[in-house]
């Protein structure tokens, strides 16, 4: 797994930007009175929800299916794992061999994505979305940009998550279901009350390596490892959970610790957090976790399912294990029950 594990890091990186404006940050235009005030409610008690629908997949004509069904991969093995939650459209798009992505494919793709996002759209939620956002989708595929991002169209009714995977051919074949996983595990985290940045990233990377590993998609040994080292330097510079406390926007200041802070300690941090609890169980975080979360908030249930008295007490905790020999952390994962 020597190779992917090098393919594997390399476009996390490169999307980074992107999935900077993943978790449940919902997209709404710069707006206005009364439903600012719904989308403060929507986003805090989660504004996804249980769906018996399947997920919708969009691919822009001309791109190859080949990558829409690595990336499937992954959204299914999240779904497998979570539960059908949503509604969920996901976009699949990259530059094409040359004439491929004709006039008209564009247009096709513009109007399948344009189309939800303005039906319900309420007065003065009306957007330029072909001109606007659809086209910037368009632009960053013809550039050759790489993306991977989830977010959520909340001023819909029902709100629904957007799953944008821009020219996945460029990450290695095994980034593709994992980003699948990642932005799905999000979608499963925003059908639930919001949370920090820190449970939100270290979870969705958590699972990518937890159901990565169990599709031969990652080692999650040298996955944990790496995380581990990313950690660790941003803890040597004094960074800590404490700073990706976040729920909306990330602090401006946080930029540079974000993907080491919220996703590589995040991800050791809900490792420590299963690691705690009674059952020590993967699936015992996704149920008794979020049904805690469902009643009491993240910070009581980070208490109540630690076994610790306060978020402060479990943050000094979690820097004291990190701290041990990584050959006891890396078994300490490695001793999780499924
Ligand atoms: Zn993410």
């Amino acid at each position: 797994m020597s190779g992917n594990s090098k393919s594997w890091k390399l476009p996390l990186l490169s999307v980074l930007l992107l999935i900077l404006s993943s978790g449940c940050q919902g997209w709404a235009p710069q707006q206005r009175e009364f439903s600012q005030e719904l989308i403060e409610e929507r986003l805090r008690r989660g504004p996804l929800q249980a769906v018996t629908g399947t997920p919708k997949y969009i691919l822009l004509e001309g791109y190859p299916a080949a990558y829409r069904h690595a990336i499937a991969e992954g959204i299914d093995a999240a779904r497998n794992y979570f539960g059908e939650f949503g509604p969920v459209r996901v976009y699949v798009l990259g530059r094409t061999e040359d004439g491929a992505d004709s006039a008209a494919a564009k247009q096709d793709f513009l109007r399948h994505y344009c189309e939800p996002r303005s039906a319900t759209a309420p007065r003065g939620y009306e957007e330029d979305c072909a001109g606007g956002p659809g086209q910037r989708l368009l632009d960053v595929a013809t550039s050759g940009g790489m993306e991977a991002y989830q977010s959520l169209v909340i001023h819909t009714d029902p709100p629904y998550s957007e799953l944008v995977f821009i020219n996945a051919h460029a990450w290695g074949e095994s980034d593709m279901p994992l980003r699948g996983i990642h932005e799905y595990v999000h979608v499963f985290q925003c059908s639930h009350p919001e949370a920090p940045g820190w449970l939100m990233e270290g979870g969705a990377v958590f699972f990518e390596v937890w159901l990565g590993a169990q599709n031969g998609w990652v080692d999650p040994r040298q996955a944990m490892r790496w995380s581990l080292k990313n950690a660790l330097e941003a803890m040597a510079l004094g960074k800590g959970l404490v700073d990706m406390e976040y729920t909306r926007d990330l602090p401006a200041a946080m930029r540079p610790f974000h993907r080491q802070v919220a996703y590589d300690m995040g991800c050791w941090a809900v490792t420590y957090m299963i690691g705690n609890s009674p059952g020590r169980s993967v699936a015992g975080f996704r149920d008794s976790f979020y049904s805690l979360l469902e009643k009491s908030g993240w910070r009581t249930a980070v208490t109540e399912y630690c076994g610790v008295e306060s978020v402060e007490a479990f943050y000094r905790d979690f820097e004291r294990f990190m701290q041990q020999p990584t050959e006891d952390q890396l078994q300490f994962y490695e001793s999780l029950r499924p």
